[in-house]
């Protein structure tokens, strides 16, 4: 008998562990809603629990143990009560399945089932941390799995009771450090990979960030426009406020910035006072967006962590992908920025 819950829960670890990179995989695939996720994860779940109870243990009377109802929970808490509430359904219809129909069986399994269900839902009123809701519905299920026994069994075998109740408590605690596991790591590979490509000071995207969204712009064939962007005399904005400030002022331009393009285009900060501006755009609107950002940044007060306010300029560069070559592209562009800085700054220059 406790070989065959080892088996069941052996199964259940294996599913969740499989099922979440199947889970991952379709995200990053298809970029599906996690509503929808959370949806298939909940039928999927149901199915699961269904396949937990053809790997079951039957005690004498007919009983079926195992355990499907660390799945409902595990739904619970991926997509909440509506998602457990799916998987409950799928697996009553198994149940019902695999009796062959309305049997006094069944109709005990699916009440086991249904009642699992509303174990689980007092835990989306407790405020707090997962491990709170987890630790009462563990509770609520190991209490419910101790009546069901007892009054399947009656009052005959009080250890068996005891041992298999202890044995549901382990259970719902293994499933607990195996769900907080996968969550932790897929939380940490997500901030890994926001943090790889993204600038920390500013936010906008880092050298890493840029040269992916460069090469994409360039191999998508849509014309675009490139701004190298470039803080004037900035050194002196660190020498003469100190590099708090300047820091101060990066992020505030790192903002500036970051409105102007918004969802259009891709900003990003290629290292220290360098911005760099990736547009789908004409000439025309490359030398408007440029001239706007230069003059918006002209006229905005920067704050500093002193309270002083200063004033501040930049330089641009502007290539339009329609005239060169990837690489010549960037060259150009570079040039144009030190164009603009040999004919005395705060102006946008066009490659030519
Ligand atoms: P130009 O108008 O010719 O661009 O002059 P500049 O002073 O802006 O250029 P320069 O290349 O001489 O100096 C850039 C300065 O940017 C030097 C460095 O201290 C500063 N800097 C680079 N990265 C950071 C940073 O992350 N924070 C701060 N506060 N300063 C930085
Ligand atoms: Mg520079
Ligand atoms: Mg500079």
């Amino acid at each position: 008998m406790i070989r065959d819950l080892f088996i069941n829960f052996c199964l259940l670890s294996t599913f969740l562990f499989f099922g979440d990179m199947a889970r991952n995989m379709l995200q990053a695939r298809f970029a599906l809603k996690p509503k929808l996720l959370n949806q298939l994860s909940g039928i999927v779940l149901g199915f699961f629990g269904v396949l937990q109870m053809l790997f079951t243990f039957e005690l004498p009377n007919g009983i079926l143990l195992d355990f499907r109802q660390l799945s409902i929970m595990a739904a619970a808490f991926i997509g909440g009560p509506w998602i457990a509430l799916l998987a409950s359904v799928v697996m009553g219809a198994g149940r019902l399945l695999i009796a062959g129909g309305l049997t006094p069986e069944s109709l005990f399994g699916l009440a086991a089932i249904m009642l699992m269900y509303l174990v689980t839902l007092p835990a989306f009123l407790v405020k707090g941390s997962f491990e709170r809701k987890w630790f009462f519905t563990t509770l609520g299920a190991t209490v419910l799995v101790c009546v069901l026994l007892l009054y399947g069994l009656g009052t005959s075998d009080i250890p068996l009771v005891l041992a298999l109740s202890m044995i549901q408590a382990a259970g719902c605690v293994f499933t607990y450090l195996m769900l907080r596991y996968l969550r932790m790591t897929r939380e940490m590979q997500e901030a890994l990979k926001r943090e790889i490509e993204h600038d920390f000071l500013t936010g906008l995207y880092n050298s890493r960030g840029f040269e992916t969204r460069y090469r994409l712009a360039a191999a998508s064939n849509s014309p675009f426009a490139l701004l190298l962007i470039d803080i004037d005399h900035f050194k002196q904005v660190n020498d003469t406020y100190g590099h708090p400030a300047g820091d101060a002022v990066l992020k505030q331009l790192g903002k500036i910035i970051r409105n102007s393009v918004r969802k259009t285009g891709y900003a990003s900060r290629k290292g220290g006072e360098e911005f760099a501006v990736i547009l789908p755009c004409d000439a025309k609107q490359a030398v408007d967006f440029a001239e706007n950002l230069r003059g918006q940044i002209e006229q905005s007060p920067f704050l500093l962590p002193d309270g002083r306010i200063i004033n501040v300029t930049i330089s641009v560069g502007i290539g339009l992908s329609s005239r060169f070559s990837e690489t010549e592209l960037f060259e150009q562009t570079d040039r144009a920025l030190y164009r603009a800085k040999q004919e005395g700054r705060n102006r946008g220059i066009m490659a030519v």
